[in-house]
Parts: C-alpha cells; sequence; structure tokens
C-alpha cells in the first residue's frame, strides 16, 4: 500500500513539473526599462542587466542577456530610439551577458577585454554554478558558427567615439573573472560594472574563467579611486544602482571577506567550519544574507590561490 501511495505521488510531482516547465516556455519575455538619462537606459530581465547608451549616430548596447533576449533586447530599443545598434560590450565572459549577442545584425562591432575574448571561444562551466567536473552549458558561439563572437579587444584602456559620444574602457585586474570591463560614460558620470559589482552580495567567484577572490577586493578599489571624481553611478550587474561611497563599501567587504578566509586557512580551519561561522558583518547594511553554497565555493577558490 505504501509503494503505491509514494509511485502515486511520483507521478504527480513529475506531471507538476511538467507544466510548469510548459509554462516557463511560454512566460512572456518582459524586458522592463529604467530612464537614467535622457540618452542612457538600464534593460531589467533575462539575465544581467543591460546598459543601452543612444549616440549621435547609434547606439551602444553592453551586455546582451541569457539565449533568446537579443530580439526583446532589439524591440524594446525600438521603441526607446529610431537610430540602429553599432556597438555591443560585453563586461565578461558568462552566459547571461553575452548570449544575446548572436540575435543582432553581423555588421554590429563587438568589443570585450582580450581576456573575455578568449573565455568566449571556450564558455567554460561557471565555478560555484555547476558541480566540479560537470560539462559546460552548450557553447551559444560555437551553434551560431561564430557569429555574436568579439571583433575588437583591448587589454587595459580603450576610447571608443568622442564628444559626448565618448566610452572609455577600462581593464583593473582580476575579480569576478580574468576580463572584466568597466565601461564609462565621461558626458554622463556614469559607469556599467558587470558582475563585478553584480550587487550588495558575496560575488561569483568564477576560477574556471580566470576570477580571483584575493584580487578582487584591490580591483574594485582600483575601479573606485579612478572613477570616484570622473563617475556619480554605477550600473551593477543584477542589482539596483550604487553610488561611488558605496562601491568603496563594496571594495571593503571584498577584501574583509579574503582576509577572514586566509586567517581561517592560516588557523587550519576547514572550508565547512567558514561556511558554518561566516555571516554577512553587520556594518554591511542593506546586504543580502550570505548563501551557504556561495560562502562554501568563494572560500574554496581563495583557499585553492593561497596553496
Ligand atoms: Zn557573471
Amino acid at each position: 500500500m505504501k509503494r503505491i501511495v509514494l509511485l502515486t505521488s511520483l507521478i504527480a510531482v513529475g506531471a507538476l513539473t511538467y507544466v510548469a516547465a510548459q509554462q516557463g516556455g511560454q512566460k512572456p519575455m518582459v524586458v522592463e526599462v529604467e530612464k537614467l538619462k535622457d540618452n542612457l537606459f538600464i534593460l531589467k530581465g533575462g539575465g544581467g542587466n543591460t546598459t543601452v547608451f543612444v549616440q549621435s549616430n547609434g547606439i551602444t548596447v553592453v551586455d546582451t542577456k541569457n539565449p533568446g533576449w537579443g530580439a526583446p533586447i532589439l524591440a524594446k530599443i525600438k521603441e526607446l530610439s529610431p537610430k540602429p545598434v553599432t556597438t555591443i560590450i560585453n563586461t565578461h565572459t558568462h552566459g547571461d551577458h553575452v548570449s544575446g549577442n548572436v540575435e543582432f545584425p553581423t555588421t554590429v562591432d563587438i568589443v570585450v577585454q582580450e581576456n573575455t575574448a578568449a573565455n568566449m571561444k571556450q564558455m567554460r562551466a561557471v565555478t560555484g554554478l555547476s558541480k566540479p567536473g560537470a560539462p559546460p552549458p552548450p557553447n551559444i558561439f560555437v551553434e551560431n558558427q561564430g557569429k555574436g563572437l568579439p571583433k575588437r579587444t583591448f587589454k587595459d584602456r580603450m576610447t571608443l567615439f568622442k564628444g559626448p559620444d565618448q566610452i572609455e574602457l577600462y581593464y583593473f585586474g582580476r575579480g569576478h573573472t580574468n576580463g572584466d570591463a568597466w565601461v564609462l560614460y565621461p558626458t554622463l558620470r556614469v559607469v556599467t560594472a558587470g558582475d563585478i559589482v553584480s550587487g550588495k552580495n558575496l560575488p561569483i567567484l568564477d576560477a574556471n574563467n580566470g576570477g580571483s577572490g584575493l584580487e578582487i577586493g584591490d580591483t574594485i578599489g582600483k575601479a573606485h579611486s579612478t572613477f570616484s571624481k570622473m563617475a556619480d553611478t554605477v550600473i551593477t550587474g543584477h542589482s539596483v544602482n550604487m553610488n561611488m561611497t558605496e562601491l568603496m563599501e563594496y571594495a571593503t567587504f571584498n577584501r574583509e571577506f579574503a582576509a577572514m578566509a586566509r586567517e581561517a586557512k592560516k588557523a587550519g580551519r576547514s572550508v565547512e567550519d567558514v561556511v558554518k561561522s561566516y555571516s554577512v558583518p553587520a556594518k554591511f547594511q542593506g546586504y543580502a544574507a550570505a548563501q551557504e553554497g556561495r560562502v562554501r565555493s568563494n572560500t574554496q577558490v581563495i583557499y585553492d590561490e593561497i596553496k
């Protein structure tokens, strides 16, 4: 009798899962617009935040969300401006920031940091998001015969466009990955940071793609000292905007996590011990509570770096 009940409930759960998946597939793809300046918009939904910079003769798009979201981004941009998209910048290699690239016209210029260009050819699994040794998700650029891959790269600095259209690209070192680009719109005093500043939370430290828990705090600190006199607002990877004081605080938050892990390793404590004892210090107000999985993964990444 018990067995029959169990079997019946298993079938019921299976059916529910199937219905949920079907409904998921039919979910409308909603792109929400946040207007930051007259010619600068943040598109939310479908993965990482997308920045849209409307310039004199065209439009630059920073990050293009998950697979299938390129077309909804383009449709939303049409409501904002009749100008064509001329340029895509990807802040880093992750699928929720680059996959929409394949849905843009092939004429669009695509610019990334040089390590990100190398990473996008591989599209390796993300540390902490999939089980160690698990195969990476399908490579969207291979599936599209290389469409959407970067056409130009920069190492530390690059200037695009002039005057009010100007964009300054910066790379300050390893953090979320080894190719995190910071995109400054000097006339607007705004910076797009991507996932090296995903929000007020523990970041993903993607060691598989060159990320570093020992360096991320200093990298964000360098960005802060560079931008503190040039910008007022940081567009984050997945959350609401930050001001420059909050950016400095995020550098401190990451430096302190690294120092904590360093001390723990020195004291011979296990990763699991750190997972049990760590919580976000109370002085970091408005921060998300630390997820166990993230603490485990990030501590392991730092332990491996110290070795
Ligand atoms: Zn990311």
